[in-house]
């Protein structure tokens, strides 16, 4: 190992990390799973895998379906940059009829976050001009969405208009979401639960976001 690159606590690996970092890294993960879960790997991960839930978050390196105190074998996962649902794009689409359809998960999580990058490009079009073609083009529903909030949260600092852009983001996916006709033809059917909700960065607390169609079902929940 690089003495001179050791990784900054908490964290475990660098840019210097080497193959043998990772396997050595790996090692200590997977004894540690076996130690507090001795039943994991042997009698449920080996033997198959039967999710409950499609994670749809975005690729930030701060947050992922972890943060739900889940384990391995319970969330099916989707990480895009912005958590951009693109019915366009063939990943996203077979993620979706993958889960939904063959592994029969019943819930759909949405999981923005604040101090999103891809937010954060979007709102100062110097930034989102000069993006390279493929993320310029990529984010551009993003960009719109935020060019077209914008007026409506000019009272905001910063930090609370790029908080609001994230949720309106969240709400904007759900839309697109619900309008697939699989998700939708699901959802009419009770097969299927859709929850949108925010990650924060600074505290790793989760709230969530009311969208439309689900709003009936938070105040019954609360109820
Ligand atoms: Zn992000």
């Amino acid at each position: 190992m690089c003495t001179m690159c050791e990784p900054t606590a908490p964290f475990k690996l660098t840019h210097s990390s080497s193959l043998d970092d990772y396997l050595s890294n790996n090692q200590v993960w997977s004894s540690n799973m076996q130690q507090t879960y001795p039943t994991l790997f042997t009698e449920y991960n080996s033997k198959g895998q039967d999710p409950h839930t499609l994670f749809i978050g975005c690729g930030d390196s701060r947050y992922n379906e972890n943060c739900l105190g889940v384990l391995p074998g319970e969330v099916f996962t989707l990480k895009t940059v912005g958590n951009n649902i693109n019915t366009g794009d063939l990943t996203t689409m077979s993620t979706l009829e993958f889960s939904v359809i063959y592994l029969k998960v019943n819930k759909i999580v949405i999981m923005g976050h604040t101090d999103c990058g891809a937010i954060k490009s979007c709102s100062d079009s110097n930034v989102y001009n000069n993006l390279s073609s493929n993320l310029h083009q990529y984010l551009k529903p993003i960009n719109d969405l935020i060019n077209e909030k914008r007026p409506e949260l000019s009272e905001l600092n910063e930090h609370e208009q790029m908080k609001q852009f994230s949720i309106y983001n969240i709400k904007k996916q759900y839309k697109t979401l619900t309008e697939i006709p699989l998700i939708k033809e699901y959802l009419e059917n009770e097969k299927l639960e859709i929850m949108t909700l925010l990650y924060n960065v600074d505290t790793g607390l989760i709230e969530p976001v009311v969208c439309w169609s689900n709003c009936d079902l938070l105040e019954s929940n609360r109820k």
